[in-house]
């Protein structure tokens, strides 16, 4: 699926944290929302999830403008910023929430559900680990859950805000190719945020480099690298060579 935004505004109150955005993720499409913190990457991740509403633009799935639609009615898997699982619920019943809360004409039987949860579990192979609680889980066990509950919905789109931020450098770099071959097996079109250059750089089909709330630059990893616009970049690759 196509997700584009179009001249995307948001103020929080006198100050503008987004400026005009426009972008266009392609089908199958790893898209990177690079940039310092503060810049608006988070803001128009939620944007184009529906929980949060843009001042003026338009989001657009495959080219139909769902702006106004709240989050359950947009094909949309989540995964936040240290992945919020709920923590008095178990790992099972915390995948299977998504479909818990449909709409009563929409949602499985508790049977189906439960077959649905096995299934996404053994995608992200914590299968053994349905009854546990995530206190009782590591941070790239939490990271997994996180994303089986995102997919749950059968999302055409998954949008992930800083999905290895917590963890550290070894299962970060086990992760990153693991979520590549979710994110082709099930045909998705990602977006995700982070402010690590070399993360976005390694994982990305193309990068979206922000600051200060607008788009500095959208190019593959190798320009992004060879011809960086943003002093953002410039900045990370002098400290890097
Ligand atoms: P990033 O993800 O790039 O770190 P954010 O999109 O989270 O940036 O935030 C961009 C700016 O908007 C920040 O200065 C932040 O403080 C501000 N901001 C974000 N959400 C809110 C909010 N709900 N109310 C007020 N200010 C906000």
């Amino acid at each position: 699926m196509t997700v584009s935004a179009h001249n995307i505004v948001k103020h929080f109150g006198a100050f503008t944290a987004l400026n005009d955005v426009s972008l266009e993720a392609q089908p199958g499409e790893f898209l990177a929302l690079l940039g310092p913190s503060g810049s608006g990457k988070t803001t128009l991740l939620r944007i184009m999830a529906g929980l949060e509403f843009p001042d003026s633009g338009s989001i657009r799935f495959d080219g139909v403008d769902v702006s106004t639609r709240p989050t359950r009615e947009r094909a949309v898997g989540f995964v936040f910023q240290h992945y919020a699982l709920f923590r008095h619920m178990t790992v099972a019943e915390n995948v299977g929430f998504g479909l818990t809360v449909k709409p009563r004409n929409e949602r499985p039987t508790p049977a189906r559900i439960s077959a649905r949860v096995d299934e996404l579990l053994s995608l992200v192979q914590l299968g053994h680990l349905g009854d546990r609680y995530p206190s009782q889980l590591s941070g790239g066990q939490r990271q997994r859950v996180a994303l089986a509950r995102a997919l749950a919905v059968n999302p055409n789109i998954l949008l992930l805000d800083e999905p290895f931020g917590a963890l550290d450098a070894k299962v970060r770099k086990d992760l990153r190719r693991w979520l590549r071959e979710v994110h082709q097996t099930m045909k998705l079109t990602s977006v995700f945020v982070t402010h690590d250059q070399e993360e976005a750089l390694d994982l990305a089909d193309r990068v979206v480099v922000m600051n200060h709330g607008v788009i500095e630059q959208i190019d593959t990893p190798d320009a992004v690298y060879n011809r960086p616009a943003s002093a953002f970049v410039c900045d990370f690759l002098g400290n890097a060579n």
